[in-house]
């Protein structure tokens, strides 16, 4: 196929901002495609060589680019700079002297669609030493056998410039008119765009087999689904109702999602919008090879930040330490993780993306050994709008956005790139920001795991309730500890260790170890929170809630001089938590 063809329909589809003309353009060149370069074509419209997965990607840096005209034009590199100053585009420069070089030779072989590829993937591949020199060469080549326009749209593809305005939706449409006999059929392309991300493979398919044959389209292991998004509401009552009355609620976890690809020992994991992070996770690499049991599975997962010695949950920021280059294994170590999976996709075979959810989530009960880093997402069955609240503070509480509330319904099918009413979420329309330290008094604590075992994981603690004269619990803290405090507080402790909850203390939590109230630390959270846990606060701002504090951090300040009656007082909890309330619609 002559990439005449090709740089003509782009004059075309640049000149027009109608996204009908657009389609009708598309399907012109689409049309006089030969099978055998659809999927070519396909990608160069979208300026790629590759779908977005592969991580594959033409980029060549601008400096480069004017080397390789002026080579092939004849000129300076100067000459060619300041010609680019005044039009701001490559592809224009390179056209107008390839123009003017043209008047006095003649033209050669014509280019064609396969050559251009195949050059434009060399130049992709090209690595490691004197491989700018070969890029330079490679692209000089093929501009000097161009025609001046479409040498234009040469340059613009290699600089990452092309930018014709043709969406996903619009090649769909186009294959659509092209070769699925209507519009019409635009639906059974884009369930198979949906599920393989791949609009080349797609056209591939409809070309060969027609649209008949894309009805068998399937889920493959190595190509990302394109991920179901949730519609948003905010109260129990309304997500209730519109599931049907009944519904699974789950955590919202607050991490990265990942896709998760296992084929026997190989492991891929995509981000939320489909890129390749392996690298970023060889610690959820090992842990899917050692937990997920079938051979093949596509699953899904919110990937957290956590404290494994405390089984705590940690703020998202946490995972910022992966998105680098070098040191990643020292980041795992220091900022570990946990897979909260709430999918599963594909088995040994069987695409379940179009089985209901309950099905999906018996299977993916069924397929892993769950154990503290790999666990099914926290959830409840129910059809009552109070005990979907409840959950819902408890999940904020400990550190997660909120819910996804999911259909169960016969239909409840993974509806691939698509945000439906199916999944619902339920977050909070405001937040409570902490910016003041407590003072609050060590009430008992939970036995460490892992590196803290044999000394304390977590301590409860409480705020003073002055009317009452009790200490009702406002958190569990793990996190501020150094290895020093974690020695010196089992010691202090000891004193005033008691076989059972001291009567002045208020908990709904059972403690491994109970202390009279005597110790006060410092403490800082992210916020003040509802919760059905905690009993600070208890029916006052509402009723069967408390208040707790989200993500405590003890700051190191052992607050020797107070008495546990001087602790900050559930009162004071109470006018925080008022007075830091601010509307930020999230
Ligand atoms: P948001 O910023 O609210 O996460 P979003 O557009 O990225 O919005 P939505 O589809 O609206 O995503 O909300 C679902 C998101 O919540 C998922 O992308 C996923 O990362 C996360 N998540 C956490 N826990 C779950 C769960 N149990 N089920 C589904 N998604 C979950």
């Amino acid at each position: 196929m002559k990439y005449w063809l090709v740089a003509e329909a782009y004059e075309k589809i640049e000149q027009t901002s109608k996204r009908l003309e657009m389609t009708d353009y598309l399907v012109d060149l689409l049309k006089k495609t030969p099978k055998s370069a659809i999927e070519k074509v396909v990608y160069l419209t979208q300026g790629k060589l590759y779908p977005d997965f592969t991580g594959i990607e033409i980029g060549i840096a601008e400096k480069l680019a004017v080397k390789a005209v002026a080579k092939a034009t004849g000129r300076s590199e100067a000459e060619i700079e300041e010609d680019l100053k005044n039009t701001g585009d490559l592809g224009e420069t390179a056209q107008k002297f390839l123009e003017k070089k043209r008047q006095v030779t003649f033209f050669p072989q014509p280019l064609t669609v396969e050559r251009v590829y195949e050059t434009l993937d060399k130049i992709a591949r090209a690595s490691g030493p004197g491989s700018m020199d070969q890029k330079i060469n490679l692209l000089a080549g093929l501009l000097a056998d161009a025609k001046p326009k479409e040498a234009k749209y040469i340059i613009r593809t290699v600089t990452g410039s092309l930018r014709l305005g043709i969406a996903d939706m619009t090649v769909l449409d186009a294959l659509a008119i092209a070769y699925g006999g209507g519009k019409d059929s635009r639906v059974i392309l884009e369930r198979a765009y949906n599920v393989s991300s791949d609009l080349g493979k797609v056209a591939k398919n409809v070309v060969e087999a027609g649209i008949e044959g894309l009805k068998n389209f399937k889920v493959s292991l190595g190509e990302p689904i394109r991920p179901m998004a949730a519609e948003r509401l905010s109260s129990p009552e309304e997500i209730l109702e519109k599931l049907g009355g009944r519904c699974i609620a789950e955590y919202k976890y607050d991490g990265e999602r990942i896709q998760i690809h296992k084929n026997g020992g190989d492991v891929i994991l995509f981000s939320r919008r489909l890129e390749n992070i392996t690298n970023q996770y060889p610690d959820v690499v090992s842990l899917v090879r050692e937990n997920v049991v079938p051979d093949k599975v596509i699953m899904e997962a919110e990937c957290v930040a956590v404290n494994l010695e405390t089984g705590e949950l940690r703020p998202f920021q946490e995972l910022m330490h992966r998105r680098r280059k070098h040191g990643i294994r020292e980041a795992a170590t220091e900022y570990p993780i946990a897979l909260f999976l709430f999918d599963v996709l594909y088995v040994d075979g069987e695409d379940l993306t179009v089985q209901p959810y309950p099905v999906r989530h018996d299977v993916l009960k069924k397929i892993i050994t769950r154990n503290d880093r790999v666990q099914i997402a926290k959830y409840i069955i129910t059809d009552d709008p109070k005990e979907l609240e409840l959950f819902f503070e408890e999940a904020i509480e400990n550190g997660c956005e909120g819910l996804v509330c999911k259909s169960l319904s016969e239909s409840s099918v993974y509806q691939a790139g698509s945000r439906g009413w199916l999944w619902i979420k339920y977050k909070r329309d405001y937040k409570s920001e902490m910016t003041d330290t407590v003072d609050l008094v060590v009430v008992g604590a939970f036995h460490g795991r892992g590196k803290r075992a044999g000394t304390y994981g977590a301590l409860l603690l409480s705020a003073y309730d002055a009317k009452n004269d009790v200490f009702p619990t406002v958190c569990k803290c793990g996190s501020g500890f150094t290895d020093e405090d974690l020695e010196k507080i089992p010691q202090m402790m000891e004193p005033y260790k008691i076989p059972h909850r001291h009567p002045r203390v208020q908990s709904k939590l059972e403690a491994d170890v109970w202390f009279e109230p005597k110790i006060v630390l410092e403490t800082i959270g992210a916020e003040i929170t509802l919760s059905p846990v905690h009993t600070c606060a208890m029916n006052i701002i509402r009723e069967e809630s408390g208040l707790a504090i989200r993500f405590p951090r003890f700051t190191g300040r052992y607050r020797t001089d107070k008495s546990a009656e001087d602790a900050t007082t559930v009162e004071e909890i109470i006018e925080m938590y008022k007075s830091q309330l601010k509307t930020t619609q999230t």
